[in-house]
């Protein structure tokens, strides 16, 4: 299979071919359609299975650059992550022009939101910040419609998932929640049933 296989743009095909990703791994390959389709996922993967672009790919292709306010949350357990990711979206969007911004902990609240004053379709936060920005008004929420909840079981083992929880209900309703776990304690699934729709479960 090929990325052109899909229905994506030649802007994101060109930031593939740059990364010299030649073929979608497997994850990839199961993730991608159904994002595209609007469903809402719960994948079973490992760090190091290319979940991070099964889920950049298609928020690359879906953001509305000429919208100004932010339309995806990725929340992510550490700092490390949330940067990784940031890094791999601005990668994968970088010829349709996708910005990011990652929020997280013990860095200047300020130059965030400053960061956040600018047009930002895409922000990846850890989940302390992130509520903190929310409660501050400094993150504007009222035009995400995409919810990625990255190593979910890492962020109950934190100690971050009432935090994670404490944002979910924030967020508009009407939007498409994935949710990548490498396990499914019985925390998460509670996550899932309450706060998912109609979601689909894949395991890599
Ligand atoms: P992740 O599981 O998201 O941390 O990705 C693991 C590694 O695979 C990262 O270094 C990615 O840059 C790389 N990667 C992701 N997708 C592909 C692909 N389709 N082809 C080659 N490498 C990839």
């Amino acid at each position: 299979m090929k990325f052109s296989d899909f229905t994506i743009s030649d802007e994101v095909l060109k930031a593939l071919d740059k990364l010299d990703y030649d073929s979608p791994m497997e994850v990839q390959e199961q993730v991608i359609p159904l994002v595209m389709q609007g469903r809402d996922l719960i994948v079973k993967s490992q760090t190091g299975s290319g979940k991070t672009a099964a889920f950049a790919i298609p928020l690359c292709e879906k953001v509305q650059i000429e919208e100004k306010k932010p339309q995806a949350l990725i929340l992510a357990p550490t700092r490390e992550l949330a940067l990784q990711i940031k890094e791999d979206v601005q990668n994968i969007g970088r010829f349709k022009k996708v910005r990011a911004t990652a929020l997280y902990g013990r860095h200047p609240i300020d130059l965030q939101k400053r960061e956040l004053r600018q047009r930002v379709h895409i922000v990846v936060g850890t989940p302390g910040r992130t509520m903190d920005h929310i409660e501050r008004g400094t993150l504007d929420i009222s035009s995400i419609k995409y919810l990625i909840i990255d190593e979910a079981d890492e962020m109950l083992n934190m100690g971050f998932i009432d935090q994670v929880e404490g944002i979910i209900k924030t967020l508009p309703p009407n939007r498409v929640t994935l949710l990548f776990s490498a396990t499914m304690p019985e925390r998460i699934e509670e996550i899932c049933n309450v706060y998912m729709k109609d979601s689909k479960n894949i395991e890599i």
